[in-house]
């Protein structure tokens, strides 16, 4: 029954504006320009300063054209409120995700643009082709499967249950007639739904609204992936979270349904990146292991 509700909700941001629910390309031009503009002002700075612009300056913008010309550009689309796996680090997008994604561009010889988006704008963003593929830390998911085809996966997950250290939660059993934060339209909502019924459960755009919930005693507990709730929990006082794994997911990157072509390149890409231990490397970076 949920289930349904879930796709019914994809569905329906796919079935009224695709524009609101995206944007994608007025971005991507503003980004580029303001890019060039960048590049340009950068190097004046450096003649005027009677200096060499140095080959960080130059490059970037000579590489990107230059791959521009070679191979295209790859349009990601992700939610940048979910660390380790996608978080801002000044005005610039890091995290396991984007540097997977440029991995995977580099091998395909392209130029690889990101577009920041609510979670629940990434599917209908790559179905409309506003953005050639979603990553996002998102998980397998069959309704999902209905809008998208999946690559093949790169890490597991689960879910769990951030409380304060003062609580008395200590897993999925008590949380029946507890209020949830979680991300709208993420598998966490899915499973607090089916915990402690659609009445109790608070949807946030970004996971970070619902820990600030949680802080305030507006809500009991946050159910999130576990990655991020880690972060989450490093990142304020009084948090802990509980012990359970509530459930085991997949990620993987979200192409639109029949797109084939580009399936098969990322698929190829993933595998040689696997096997050159690119993806541990870039796993370890973000997720030391203990
Ligand atoms: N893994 C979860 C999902 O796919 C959450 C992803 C996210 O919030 N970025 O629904």
């Amino acid at each position: 029954m949920k289930k349904n509700v879930f796709a019914m909700a994809i569905a329906a941001c796919m079935a009224a504006s695709l524009a609101a629910c995206g944007g994608a390309g007025t971005a991507e031009t503003t980004g580029a320009q303001t890019t060039a503009a960048q590049t340009t002002a950068a190097q004046t700075t450096a003649a005027e300063a009677g200096e060499t612009a140095s080959a960080e300056e130059t490059t970037p913008a000579e590489t990107k054209a230059e791959a521009e010309a070679a191979g295209g550009v790859l349009v990601m689309a992700t939610n940048a409120e979910f660390a380790p796996w996608e978080y801002y680090e000044g005005d610039k997008i890091v995290g396991i995700d984007p540097e997977i994604a440029q991995a995977i561009a580099d091998k395909l010889g392209m130029t690889l643009e990101i577009e920041d988006m609510a979670f629940d704008s990434i599917i209908p963003a790559v179905t409309s082709g506003k953005a050639d593929f979603g990553a996002a830390g998102m998980t397998v998911d069959e309704d999902r499967m209905v809008f998208v085809d999946f690559t093949d996966t790169y890490a597991n997950a689960s879910q769990v249950i951030i409380v304060k250290e003062t609580s008395e939660i200590a897993g999925s059993a008590d949380l029946s007639d507890k209020k949830i934060g979680v991300q709208l339209g993420t598998t966490g909502d899915l499973l607090a739904t089916d915990l402690a019924g659609d009445d109790n459960v608070e949807r946030y755009n970004k996971g970070f609204e619902a820990v600030q919930a949680l802080l305030q005693d507006k809500i009991d507990a946050v159910v999130i992936d576990s990655a991020p709730a880690n972060v989450f929990v490093e990142q304020s006082q009084g948090l802990k979270v509980c012990d359970e794994a509530m459930s085991q997911e997949e990620y993987a990157i979200a192409v639109a349904k029949g797109n084939t072509e580009l399936l098969d390149k990322i698929n190829g890409a993933l595998k040689e990146l696997k096997e050159d231990g690119t993806i541990d490397a870039i796993m370890n970076k973000y997720i030391p292991a203990e």
